[in-house]
């Protein structure tokens, strides 16, 4: 990945470039940004160049033996730790799944766990970087012969960082070896370790413009400019979730299919149906399940705001639209808050571990009230 790979960014592909340049790239930097921002591009494009024969004009040259092995993910010297998932006695480290990770981020750098979790194709297992894959990266930065080459560790996703994980990267990052790099990514800077945190040096990946997710769109699908835009324009800078649109991405679809079974078994009061309907969403897995309810909560927030005649906030897709046409109505200052509530503590107790068919039927229950109000 080069810097030019990536859409917008300028000033902080330049800032990027400076820390290099003039050798005061951090030995921890953190680049934090909502879900389908450019942090993690930018994480690997910085890894590159780093490590790059011929850097010149801002950016790596893309044809050293250095890039061509950083295209591939391959490079000797750069090593990714990213969420991984127990398998039998596997082990969890982020090497152990090299193949299908670097699979997974041609399809497109831009992509959030749930769809990693598919490729994984575990989806009751939270996803998590371990001990083990600590361990193994010290001992990797450890024992490697000190041959004056940078050594890059690039984290995507670091607040799946297990405690113990961290706490064993901590030495390093307190105290780090005079060529060694931390590159690492976030999507929530908040759920890190204050400790590792407080050591990084932060640059904050605003997300992408409208005009910018389109480029993107279209760089990795076969959409028109038109449609392209159409997309961008309801995703709200979230690359991710524009091209999961864009190919037409199931998930998506069925999100909303659950979200009105839910609301119209709730209005008429159907009981037996949002059983059912409970059984089938706690079925889908962990992940699934947590990205409905937030999924959910942006449907909610969405209507409310078309509900109080503020249409240019609204960031839908055709189908949510039609369907938010009718629903609108029922969302106002009386029920808002409680079902944003109701949404986020559903997440947090299936994060939590709890039954997810339970919490989706109790999420059920108390929504015929909250419809009411
Ligand atoms: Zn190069």
């Amino acid at each position: 990945m080069r810097f030019c790979d990536i859409p917008g960014h300028d000033n902080i592909k330049q800032r990027l470039c400076a820390l290099v340049d003039s050798g005061r790239m951090p030995h921890a930097l953190l680049l934090e940004g909502k879900e389908g921002s450019a942090k993690f591009a930018l994480a690997m494009a910085l890894a590159q160049y780093i490590q790059c024969n011929d850097r010149h004009d801002g950016d790596s040259c893309g044809q050293c033996r250095s890039c061509r092995q950083m295209q591939m993910m391959g490079h000797y010297d750069v090593y990714y730790m990213y969420p991984v998932v127990k398998k039998n006695s596997k082990p969890t480290t982020s090497a152990y799944f090299a193949k299908e990770f670097a699979e997974y981020m041609a399809e497109n750098p831009f992509m959030g766990l749930d769809r990693w979790q598919k490729h994984l194709e575990d989806l009751n297992a939270q996803p998590a970087i371990f001990v083990e894959d600590a361990n193994e990266v010290l001992g990797k930065l450890g024992t490697t012969a000190r041959s004056g080459r940078n050594k890059v560790v690039v984290m995507w996703m670091a607040e799946r960082m297990r405690e113990e994980a961290a706490n064993k990267l901590l030495k390093i990052i307190e105290e780090p070896y005079p060529d060694t790099f931390f590159i690492l990514t976030t999507n929530n800077p908040r759920a890190i370790l204050p400790t590792i945190y407080s050591r990084c040096q932060r640059v904050a990946v605003p997300p992408y413009s409208d005009v910018e997710v389109a480029e993107i769109v279209m760089r990795y699908t076969n959409l028109s400019p038109e449609a392209a835009m159409a997309i961008a324009s309801t995703a709200e800078g979230n690359a991710a979730r524009a091209i999961a649109v864009a190919n037409n991405d199931s998930a998506q679809l069925q999100s909303l299919d659950f979200f009105t079974r839910l609301m119209r078994g709730a209005y008429a009061k159907k009981v037996s149906e949002l059983r059912r309907w409970a059984d089938e969403l706690g079925a889908k897995g962990r992940e699934a399940n947590i990205n409905f309810y937030n999924y959910c909560s942006h449907l909610i927030r969405e209507n409310f705001i078309l509900n109080i005649g503020e249409p240019v906030l609204n960031s839908l897709t055709a189908a949510e639209a039609q369907f938010s046409q009718r629903f609108s109505p029922f969302i106002n200052e009386r029920n808002v808050e409680d079902l944003l509530d109701l949404f986020n503590r559903g997440a947090a107790d299936i994060a939590a571990n709890g039954n997810a068919r339970i919490i989706a039927f109790d999420t059920a229950i108390h929504i015929i009230m909250l419809l009411r109000r």
